[in-house]
């Protein structure tokens, strides 16, 4: 092969595998080889299936030979963040308490890439069942940030955004709670999206707070993220709470520009963001004045109320959804004098010390005696958020807003102080509570020139237009002058 792959979008590796130009062996063979010699420094992986990434590269390449359609991701390496399901092989939730636990079925979205031609590279790394904003939650490590390994790629997709800004992946997946997608593509320099909830199926996806939990794609561009949007979204029988509706074509208007789009910069998002992500901001809104959209600031007060609601109803559900793992069904097992001590000696054990915070949030939010001051309220106020936006909508298509109060901090900066890590994510954790979706793109860069990312947020099964923003933003985006760890 005298085309090297590495770097390239994952529609450009697609048509040239369906060419026959490269095979997808070879394809994923260079980005092996290129993980193997550069995620040493990255760890954005905790697994990576060599071996099963080549046999599904030969499976690609025959149904070529015998002239069937490959699909749309013919040969394109992903990787998957390791919450999601993946039949036979480990899958961790970068936690201690799975630790031997192998799966037997593969998450709906793991069989749909792989009906769609695109080869799994492997896990990768996230905090600990997907709570946190670092990475550095993980019970395997950290992973680092691609523009400086001193610093955080954020969370908790960090291993997923950190393999694709790294170009280790073209792809990856991930999943969005509280901005787990969005965050860390924001400060790794790349695309993240938050799809409607409902839009994808959550089937094989490990629960953490089953009323906000999605899935959605991390890519460098954003014509790459929508493709994959499209293969993994839309209706599943085995997702109670996957829509009945057709997914929408997500690829046709991207390039219809943004004439005539009511667009509005919510103002309660860039007040205390640090001042270099302010004015990328306002940069990226006037951009796309120029282009034709018609600005505006606009008002939506309740989403000040998003991060409390959240560290709420999230650990509500995540200590009823985290109740399963006993030391009996799954994984890590710590022999007690009876079944009570076991128990309690498993969950010890195999939790990190934010899960076990988180369960004990929750359950005291759930308690008889605070139930209604607590989870009770914060419901109430997440349909206040619900019609705050819904307010917003009826005057505009889409809204914007800084993804992340500031570029990516240095490892260590926050681990001592949940609060301030948990105040990462408050642009955008009201999308998660309202169900709509949102997406980040990268917009210049701050501080030490780390990525900015602006984010795009749209009423529920918005994303046609959500994407026709994010594309007409992108053509006007400053270039990353800033150089990847390796380059
Ligand atoms: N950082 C947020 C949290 O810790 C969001 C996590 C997520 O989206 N999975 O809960």
């Amino acid at each position: 092969m005298t085309l090297s792959t590495i770097g390239m979008a994952a529609s450009e590796i697609a048509g040239l595998v369906r060419s026959k130009q490269v095979s997808a062996v070879e394809v994923v063979q260079e980005h092996l080889a290129f993980a193997a010699s550069h995620d040493s420094e990255l760890h954005s992986f905790i697994d990576i299936t060599d071996e099963a990434a080549l046999s599904a590269a030969r499976v690609v390449d025959e149904k070529i030979a015998r002239g069937e359609d490959p699909g749309s991701l013919a040969g394109v390496p992903i990787a998957l963040k390791d919450n999601l399901v993946t039949r036979g092989q480990a899958t961790t939730c970068a936690s201690q308490i799975l630790k031997g636990w192998k799966p037997p079925y593969d998450a709906t979205v793991v069989e749909k890439v792989r009906e769609a031609g695109a080869v799994a590279l492997g896990k990768t790394n996230l905090d600990e069942f997907a709570m946190g904003s670092s990475t550095e939650n993980s019970s395997f490590g950290p992973t680092r940030n691609p523009y400086d390994l001193q610093r955080v790629p954020g969370g908790s997709s960090g291993g997923s955004a950190a393999a694709v800004a790294a170009k280790l992946s073209p792809l990856a997946l991930g999943s969005d709670t509280g901005g787990s997608i969005r965050q860390p593509a924001a400060l790794c320099g790349i695309v993240g999206v938050k799809p409607t909830y409902g839009l994808v199926s959550r089937y094989g996806l490990i629960a953490f707070a089953s009323s906000l939990d999605q899935i959605g794609p991390f890519a460098r561009s954003v014509k790459d993220s929508a493709l994959l949007l499209q293969v993994i979204a839309g209706h599943d029988p085995k997702d109670s709470t996957s829509l009945e509706s057709p997914a929408p074509d997500l690829l046709a208007g991207i390039e219809r520009g943004v004439e005539g789009l009511r667009i509005g910069v919510i103002e309660e998002l860039i007040d205390g963001v640090a001042p270099k992500v302010g004015e990328a901001l306002l940069e990226a809104a006037n951009s796309l004045g120029a282009q034709g959209a018609k600005i505006e600031h606009v008002s939506v007060p309740a989403v000040k109320y998003g991060l409390s609601a959240y560290y709420l109803i999230a650990p509500a559900e995540a200590s009823s959804n985290l109740a399963r793992y006993d030391g009996v069904r799954y994984g890590l097992r710590v022999e007690g004098q009876d079944m009570n001590e076991t128990y309690v000696k498993s969950r010890t054990k195999g939790f990190g010390a934010e899960v076990k915070r988180r369960i004990m949030l929750g359950t005291f939010a759930l308690s008889s005696g605070y139930y209604d001051a607590y989870y009770g309220k914060a419901q109430r106020v997440r349909t206040m958020i619900i019609n705050s936006f819904q307010s917003a909508y009826n005057h505009f298509d889409v809204l914007l807003s800084p993804t992340t109060p500031t570029t990516a901090f240095e490892l260590g900066a926050k681990v001592s102080d949940p609060l301030s890590m948990y105040l990462s994510d408050i642009c955008t954790i009201p999308t998660n509570l309202a169900g709509h979706p949102a997406m980040s793109l990268p917009y210049g860069q701050g501080e030490n020139d780390m990525p900015i990312g602006v984010q795009v947020l749209a009423p529920a099964l918005g994303e046609v237009n959500m994407f026709r923003v994010a594309r007409a933003l992108e053509l006007g985006a400053p270039v990353i002058s800033r150089k990847l760890f390796w380059e």
